[in-house]
């Protein structure tokens, strides 16, 4: 009788326990890896090669943003410690390919304020020996990493690519001529590696903004130029995507936003005929009744043979921050007009940017701000953690 249910020969492991990947086999017993080295074939009662392929028997991280990270820390910190040993980077539309040299800087600006990652680790520990992606998917490949990476091709960056940064920023659909540029570079990314595509839609008050407070380009793009991302998958017939989805309805009730939001996933998932993950599915103390609906709308979709499934957070995930640091109050503009901290940041950030000739303006900007700050801290408390941006989810 065999020891094993099943053998996976051959395979590159990726193990989770931060050990460096090894080629070896992995046999399964009851649904749980038993033991991994080299076993021999008969004590399999299945065996699959997995010749040339990765083989990770650990937690699947979906959702990161280590798209720099990995560069300086290949075991994907803190993601490796809890035994995960797969991440999907690119997520939300966010991303560094294609990025022309001169706008470099600029993408890890934008990062500093949605994914709160630093500048100076950036600049430190990130190669930029690329421009396109096929070139970021190359660099990756590189450098060492003691895990297994899945990219998602982020539309933001290709959308400034495309478009420039200037018109990216107004949401307005494709030329034919965009819309050719789009879907060459989308097929190339994805022939050299990429997933699927990525993509944040949440408004002129995202949560998620660009470094200056202003919207990402894909938070305000146009729906039709959304829908010209997934014909290119459907006439590939493969990858997936991900997608954070809000209309760009101010003051919309919530039940017609919703309507909005499930109609656009279920055209997507028709014209891409791909399957999206919907982000997300969460419970909000604003909205208590949304995840029900959520649920009901998805098994609806499955139903109906629609692949969209739900990706959700299943435990509060609890926070420590400063307010220095602290940056998903995004969508409260009381928050907005009222953080001076948040205005000494880009500043900071603006001056580690600038020219020489850039300084004394920024000098003068300064001192106003801390006038202002001054008067603010004597007159105004901070809001209240315990009530304001409760209802925010973070995913990551
Ligand atoms: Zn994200």
């Amino acid at each position: 009788m065999p020891e094993f249910d099943t053998i996976i020969k051959d395979g590159m492991i990726i193990d989770g326990t931060r050990l460096p990947r090894f080629r070896g086999d992995l046999g399964i017993k009851d649904g749980r890896v038993a033991k991994t080295g080299r076993l021999k074939a008969h004590e399999g009662a299945k065996v699959i090669d997995a010749g040339g392929l990765i083989v990770a028997p650990g937690f699947i991280d979906l959702h990161t943003h280590y798209d720099a990270q990995l560069f300086w820390d290949p075991y994907c910190s803190i993601s490796s410690w809890h035994g995960v040993t797969s991440v999907v980077i690119g997520n939300c539309g966010f991303g560094f390919a294609p990025v022309q040299p001169e706008l470099r800087e600029r993408a890890m600006l934008s990062m500093t304020r949605n994914e709160a990652i630093p500048l100076a680790a950036m600049k430190a520990g990130m190669p930029w020996d690329w421009v396109t992606y096929p070139e970021f998917l190359d660099s990756v490949d590189r450098h060492p990493k003691a895990m297994n990476i899945l990219p998602f091709v982020p539309l933001s960056p290709l959308l400034v690519e495309v478009m420039g940064l200037d018109e990216a920023k107004t949401g307005r659909r494709f030329t034919a001529k965009e819309e050719q540029s789009v879907s060459r570079i989308l097929n190339e990314a994805m022939d050299a590696g990429g997933c699927g595509w990525s993509l944040q839609h949440l408004g002129g008050m995202s949560i998620q903004p660009d470094w200056d407070g202003t919207p990402m380009p894909t938070d305000i793009m146009d729906e039709e130029n959304i829908l010209t991302f997934g014909r290119v998958l459907a006439e590939r017939n493969e990858g997936f995507i991900q997608m954070t989805y809000v209309p760009d309805i101010p003051g919309a009730i919530e039940s017609d936003a919703q309507t909005h939001i499930e109609k656009f996933y279920e055209k997507l998932a028709e014209v891409s005929d791909r399957p999206i993950l919907y982000n997300a599915v969460a419970a909000n103390d604003k909205f208590p009744g949304r995840h029900r609906r959520q649920i009901k709308w998805l098994e609806s979709c499955r139903d109906r043979g629609l692949k969209v499934y739900g990706q959700s957070a299943t435990v509060e995930g609890g926070f420590t921050f400063t307010f220095a640091d602290w940056n998903l109050w995004e969508d409260v503009q009381a928050w907005k007009d009222r953080d001076p901290i948040a205005r000494f940041r880009r500043q900071i950030l603006a001056a580690r940017a600038a020219t020489e000739a850039d300084l004394g303006a920024i000098e003068a900007e300064v001192d106003r701000e801390l006038a202002d700050a001054e008067r603010f801290a004597e007159t105004s408390p901070w809001p209240d953690p315990a009530t304001v941006g409760r209802h925010v989810y973070h995913e990551a």
